[in-house]
């Protein structure tokens, strides 16, 4: 089976190299030297100011909203993996969610004010698939009416647009470092604060219990990580520029194929982008649902990322609708993309995505394979 995602992993004795010492140090968590390097490494290879490893990317979400003490209502995009609402949910805030760009698939600045209330604290939006938010509008919307802006940058390692890292926009960006991310250290994520040097104080404290030493200031919790997954992400680390590289190989030949058969997102002018995902758009989900189940037949895994759109959770209050995202939703599904993918198989995943569709339908669709 050729599987949508596939974690990247390095020469087996870099990495044994590295764990090896832990045997003799003996100091496995808590913010230990591997750890540190890591944060270190991080902070300059994605030009940010301060960075803090986490366990996973989701309880960077939750040390973020609790950071910046958020406790009503949060607007967000219903266009993202789960987690966005779910941070928002458990930390006993409200999500109000405010339909999407159909262009970039991110939350519409359009639409955000109108969805502002008296409760509006914060906006939580995705960059999702690694395509940048309108951060400008979203920068100005948050200043009129004085909401914090958190950036769910799972999708965005090393994006940056117009020069400039695209997680120094908003007050947080939080990242995900789990294996089928672009970058992964097995488990992990990160928190890019903006703010400064207090609040940096204070997701340290959140991180670890709310205490240092005998002082214990605040209601913390355990979302620190340990050195076998730092050694993992400073392994991974010397690799990064090739996977991108190879990954942007690997989407060029889907765009040269695919290119009249398929939609996709659009990346905006000045945006560096990472590759991190491989998303088409079809005409319909009928569409979607017969070339899926024609590369399953064929032994190719591919991903319904994200479906459903997230206003339409069964265990939401409040029954929103966002309907450019619900019908996204329905046609959206991402292809097999990872660095070890072989050109061999992106040809014929990109062949049997063609087959599908001249099979599927249209007058003109057929016209379409003739010209091919
Ligand atoms: C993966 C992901 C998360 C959660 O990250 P974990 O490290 O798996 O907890 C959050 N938001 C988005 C958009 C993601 O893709």
């Amino acid at each position: 089976m050729i599987p949508v995602s596939q974690p990247f992993l390095p020469p087996i004795d870099e990495y044994n190299s590295l764990i090896s010492k832990l045997w003799d140090t003996k100091w496995l968590t808590n913010n230990g030297p591997y750890v540190q390097q890591l944060e270190d490494k991080l902070k300059s290879y994605l030009h940010v100011p301060s960075l803090q490893f986490v366990n996973n990317g989701t309880a960077a979400l939750l040390l973020a909203i609790k950071a910046l003490q958020i406790k009503k209502e949060v607007i967000t995009t219903p266009f993202s993996f789960v987690a966005t609402t779910t941070s928002i949910l458990w930390e006993n805030c409200q999500p109000v969610f405010v339909d999407i760009d159909p262009r970039t698939l991110c939350i519409d600045p359009d639409k955000i004010e109108e969805a502002i209330t008296d409760k509006t604290e914060a906006i939580l939006a995705t960059h999702v698939y690694g395509i940048p938010c309108d951060v400008t509008r979203i920068e100005k919307i948050a200043k009129k009416h004085n909401l914090k802006v958190i950036y769910d940058a799972a999708h965005s390692f090393g994006v940056h647009i117009d020069g400039k890292s695209l997680l120094e926009f908003g007050d947080i960006s939080t990242l995900s470092f789990h294996s089928t991310k672009l970058f992964h250290t097995v488990e992990g994520g990160a928190i890019i604060n903006n703010i400064g040097d207090k609040l940096d104080q204070h997701l340290k404290l959140l991180r670890s219990f709310g205490f240092e030493g005998e002082n214990y200031q605040t209601v913390g919790i355990n979302a620190k990580n340990s050195e076998f997954h730092a050694a993992m992400g400073l392994c991974n680390l010397k690799y990064i520029n090739q996977i991108i590289l190879r990954r942007r190989m690997i989407t060029e030949i889907y765009d040269g194929m695919l290119a009249n058969w398929v939609e996709k997102p659009s990346i905006p002018e000045g945006v560096e982008y990472n590759y991190a995902y491989y998303p088409i758009i079809f005409e319909n989900e009928q569409e979607l649902i017969s070339v899926m189940n024609k590369l399953k037949n064929n032994n190719i895994a591919t991903r319904r990322y994200f479906n459903p759109s997230l206003n339409k959770l069964p265990y939401l209050e409040n029954n929103s609708s966002c309907p450019i995202s619900e019908d996204i939703s329905k046609r959206i599904l991402c292809l097999p993309l990872f660095s070890e993918l072989h050109v061999c198989d992106v040809e014929k995943i990109s062949k049997l995505i063609m087959e599908g569709l001249a099979n599927e339908s249209t007058d003109n669709r057929r016209g379409r394979l003739y010209r091919v």
